[in-house]
């Protein structure tokens, strides 16, 4: 038996010889796979995927973040590889998580997704030490990011890079993440791959 690896509804799968064989392994059913089609929006210069609506994702991205439900990061794996397989960068960076969180929680959500996913993301970008939110830094307004300096070269060297994050709101924390990229090589093009986008 197989389920929706969203959903988890049995797909009712039809075990002939074909389907056995077959290199398509549905990932995920009708109604999921509709849901989770790649969606393209305009951000400033920026080319933005994203996977669903945000209502559609929400509570699995809230189990992963806040419960550290590990399983439930398997449901973007087939749609997160089939992006992908079709669309190439020379470079997959992750947005990071507040550091001041993640030493609460432990993780950066973001990151156990692309784990689970198996992309060949880097980690390299730094945020300070936040210590409390202030009304001004939950706007998300202010950023001040930084880069490990052992990835100067691979960015003066790629052309293409996406960035990816989990649920896309105002742009700001990944406008500001570019900006620290086209520091270093402006004639970057930079795109954007976000889970859900509200
Ligand atoms: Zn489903």
């Amino acid at each position: 038996m197989m389920n929706c690896e969203f959903c988890y509804k049995d797909l009712n799968t039809n075990f002939s010889f074909i389907n056995l064989f077959s290199f398509n392994k549905e990932n995920y059913c009708e109604h999921c796979k509709e849901k989770l089609s790649l969606k393209v929006y305009k951000h400033k210069s920026y080319k933005l995927y994203y996977l669903a609506h945000y209502e559609f994702i929400k509570d699995k991205i809230y189990s992963i973040k806040y419960f550290g439900d590990i399983k439930k990061a398997e449901s973007f794996k087939a749609a997160l590889n089939n992006f992908l397989q079709k669309n190439h960068f020379d470079l997959v960076l992750i947005a990071p998580s507040n550091r001041t969180r993640e030493a609460i929680r432990g993780f950066n959500h973001v990151k156990i997704i692309c784990d689970i996913a198996e992309i060949p993301y880097k980690d390299i970008f730094i945020e300070p030490y936040r210590l409390k939110q202030s009304k001004l830094y939950s706007e998300r307004k202010y950023h001040n990011f930084s880069l490990n300096k052992d990835f100067t070269n691979n960015i003066i060297s790629a052309k293409s890079i996406l960035i990816i994050d989990d649920i896309f709101t105002s742009g700001n924390t990944l406008e500001s993440l570019a900006l620290v990229l086209l520091k270093i090589n402006k004639e970057l093009k930079i795109s954007f791959l976000c889970l859900g986008k509200s």
